[in-house]
């Protein structure tokens, strides 16, 4: 997937049941049913080498990172430092630029705080879109930026005119997400970024819902801010990562202050710590990076040209298989789409569905997906949302289906 879909020419199947046997967690058994686990842009699950990657440093080598001279210390510190080359290198770029956090959404607020708390004039916009999740809109509002926000058409894409002629002089911020976690639409970023760099705007990318099925080469996407979780990408919750330009980076203050993001401390005055430590004070999830290092590096070996075939083949045939079930509406059918299927059923409400789908093994999400205005652009209060991973199968989709006409007949 990129932004014109993926390419399918550099794709050779991938072995399902391979991919399947690394995930342990799929053969649980839900209800008496087999598992089918559709909740992925929720978040994902964890292979094997994630697990052993986190299981083998917490057993030799768990210690705190930058602190002691001890062999255990000296063992987490460099298994923590070599997570950030891995990550860098997956992103194709400095491991200075990558700096530690708990996911895209302390991120994003880190920078709202540190980059655009001290830029705002009063009358300052952020403009974003109407797909955004919450994580990229009330952070602006939290440091007063005014957020505005580009239409989203009928089909979920984004009605790029209107965004062009949204930004204006105060627009002091744009910020876009590159796949939508409630409809799959994928927004056409690199051309976004090119229209607002022109007028010399910054801009900030939330990639939580793109880095495990396309890939984000940050030393030509062109972006100011590049914002990500590990948990979406079948690494460990609860670690991500912003990315920026190194200008913004050394110009930032600090957010949060305490320990490793200082140089000196006196009762008068303190002293910052080089990027990107600055912005890493504290403790770091020191797990956190080792296995998202350990996910990043089993993406790679799938190859996420692979990986984006079968998604969007998966996603065909999951459309297809939608539309055989009665009185179901897709919302989200935009032709640049990833592996989502976010759908209601006339009369039911998606959480009824949902704990329906869930006695028959099926798991979805149902409720808001975090998009509020999203849901109110389309005229519902919630969306029943299956969303795929490299490790799903047509059984999942035929699953899904079924337990969707059991529903249908149920609850019409
Ligand atoms: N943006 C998008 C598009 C998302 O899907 C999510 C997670 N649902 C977030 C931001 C926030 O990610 P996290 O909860 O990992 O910080």
């Amino acid at each position: 997937m990129n932004d014109r879909g993926p390419d399918l020419t550099r794709a050779a199947a991938l072995d399902l049941d391979a991919i399947r046997a690394q995930f342990p967690i799929l053969a649980e058994s839900i209800h008496g049913k087999r598992l089918a686990y559709l909740d992925n842009a929720a978040t994902t699950q964890k292979p094997e080498a994630v697990l052993a990657a986190l299981d083998d440093y917490y057993r030799h080598a768990n210690a705190n990172v930058h602190r002691a001279v001890h062999e255990l210390a000296a063992r987490a510190t460099s298994r923590f430092e070599s997570a950030r080359d891995h990550i860098g290198a997956f992103f194709n770029t400095s491991r200075e630029q990558i700096v530690f956090t708990r996911g895209t959404t302390e991120s994003i607020n880190l920078v709202a705080r540190s980059y655009l708390q001290p830029l705002l004039q009063p009358g300052d916009e952020v403009l974003v879109t109407g797909m955004e999740h919450h994580s990229n809109i009330v952070p602006w509002q939290l440091v007063g930026a005014k957020t505005v926000a580009a239409p989203v058409l009928d089909d979920g894409s984004l009605d790029l005119k209107a965004w062009k002629a949204m930004l204006n002089p105060r627009t002091r911020l744009v910020a876009v997400v590159q796949v939508s976690n409630s409809l799959g639409t994928i927004n056409p970023i690199a051309e976004m970024i090119a229209e607002a760099k022109a007028r010399g705007i910054p801009v900030l990318i939330d990639g939580a819902q793109a880095i495990a099925h396309t890939k984000v080469d940050l030393s030509v996407l062109g972006a100011d801010f590049y914002c990500c979780s590990a948990h979406k990408a079948y690494g460990p919750t609860g670690f991500g990562v912003l990315w920026a330009r190194r200008e913004h980076l050394e110009a930032m203050l600090p957010w949060q202050g305490g320990g490793d993001m200082i140089r000196t401390v006196s009762f008068d005055k303190s002293t910052w710590n080089e990027v990107p430590y600055k912005f890493e004070a504290g403790t770091p999830d020191i797990s956190g990076a080792i296995g998202f290092a350990a996910a990043l590096g089993w993406i790679d070996q799938l190859g996420l040209a692979r990986i984006a075939a079968h998604e969007h083949e998966l996603l065909a045939y999951g459309t297809e298989a939608l539309k055989g079930v009665d009185g179901l509406r897709l919302i989200g059918t935009a032709a640049n789409k990833a592996g989502i299927l976010s759908f209601v059923l006339d009369q039911a409400h998606p959480h009824d569905v949902g704990a329906i789908l869930d006695q028959e093994g099926v798991a979805v999400r149902t409720g808001h997906h975090c998009t509020m205005p999203l849901m109110e652009r389309f005229g519902v209060s919630a969306t029943v949302r299956a969303s795929l991973a490299v490790y799903n199968s047509h059984d999942d989709i035929d699953q899904l289906a079924a337990a969707l006409r059991k529903a249908s007949r149920l609850l019409r």
